[in-house]
């Protein structure tokens, strides 16, 4: 089976890649940069002949996919994750919403119209797409698949967070819309996880260029919050080896066929949750992390949302990795990434 995966060189993508190759697909990756792009071809050189890549240096090209659809022998399906994830951007309109839209767009329509073999297209969208942020912790909730942001594209000028949801908010519901008007060959599955950690491929991943949902572990460690942590901001992760696997089931179940997956634990975590476990499993930490524990676990007082995951282990048969198993693979991987002990 041949497959494209676009991003191959993100966090999660360079999971699915992974995985991909371990079960003998054929893979061919987008990514920005032949450096990018060489790394991981070094990763895997026992793979040599089932991988290859082409270089797609902006998402928000149109027609930029039209190239890297068009193989021999053809695609049977498609993993879409290319799309911006990054608070440091200076122009959120440019950078995170009209990217992620348009790859989205793009990777629909090239496939569309040169690649009539694709059967599937797996798409990563995200929480951000299902959650209510104006309804804050908002306590006795439980999201699922059922629930849409009601965020509106113009709200995304008022802000960045709100900038990245409406992004991918409406990056997914072009694609549901597509499918819907244009009745293509192929069936879409999303995948749609909360705040996603657990250890980055280190071959194309660094301690500065770390993933931002890996980030705060990261400062945790660097002392940066030694006084008090910051507000956890999502209370819901998942593991990326998990979500990564996600993908990849989606791709080879037919039950999953035209389904949106809510990918994520069931159990809340917080930012206390992740300095208890750097504290207990790595203790030469300890002094860089506050000494005084927050009331409730570092959960909301009054309670707050949770997750209803149940279709994610029906149809795809999940199973869920326990964060402190990912806080401390994510933290062995700093280490092998240079993090000062
Ligand atoms: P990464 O930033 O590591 O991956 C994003 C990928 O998209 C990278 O390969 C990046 O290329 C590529 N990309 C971004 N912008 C462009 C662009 N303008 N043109 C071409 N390529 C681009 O983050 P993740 O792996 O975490 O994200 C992957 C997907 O998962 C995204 O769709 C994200 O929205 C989604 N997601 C992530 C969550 C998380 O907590 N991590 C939670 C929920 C959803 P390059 O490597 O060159 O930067």
């Amino acid at each position: 089976t041949r497959v494209l995966l676009t991003g191959g060189s993100g966090f999660i993508a360079a999971h699915i890649l992974d995985i991909l190759l371990r079960r003998g697909y054929s893979v061919r990756i987008t990514v920005r940069s032949k450096d990018k792009a060489q790394k991981l071809l070094d990763a895997h050189s026992e793979y040599q002949g089932k991988l290859d890549y082409v270089i797609v240096p902006d998402i928000a090209e149109p027609h930029c996919f039209d190239k890297a659809v068009k193989s021999d022998p053809p695609f049977d399906a498609i993993l879409h994750t290319a799309s911006p994830f990054s608070y440091g951007v200076t122009n959120p309109i440019k950078e995170l919403v009209e990217p992620a839209i348009q790859g989205t767009i793009s990777i629909l329509q090239a496939t569309k119209k040169y690649a009539p073999g694709v059967k599937r297209i797996i798409i990563t969208s995200s929480f951000a797409a299902i959650a209510d942020a104006t309804r804050g912790n908002n306590p006795g909730k439980v999201y699922s698949e059922d629930d849409w942001n009601p965020v509106l594209r113009e709200e995304g000028l008022s802000d960045i967070f709100n900038a990245y949801r409406v992004s991918k908010k409406f990056a997914e519901k072009e694609a549901w819309d597509f499918v819907e008007n244009e009745n293509p060959n192929f069936s879409i599955v999303t995948i749609n996880p909360p705040l996603v950690v657990g250890p980055p491929k280190t071959y194309v991943s660094s301690l500065d260029g770390l993933n931002p949902s890996n980030q705060r572990t990261l400062n945790f460690i660097r002392g940066k919050f030694k006084d008090k942590l910051p507000h956890s901001g999502v209370f819901l992760w998942a593991d990326v080896r998990d979500v990564a696997e996600a993908h990849v089931i989606a791709l080879e179940k037919e039950a999953a066929g035209g389904k949106r997956f809510f990918v994520s634990s069931e159990t809340n975590f917080s930012n206390q949750m992740i300095a208890d476990i750097i504290k207990k499993e790595f203790p030469q930490y300890a002094t860089r992390l506050p000494e005084e524990r927050e009331p409730n676990n570092g959960l909301p007082e009054e309670g707050c949302y949770a997750a209803n995951n149940t279709r994610s282990k029906e149809v795809l048969g999940m199973t869920y990795r326990k964060l402190n198993e990912s806080i401390v693979d994510l933290v062995k991987a700093l280490q092998e990434m240079g993090l000062d002990v």
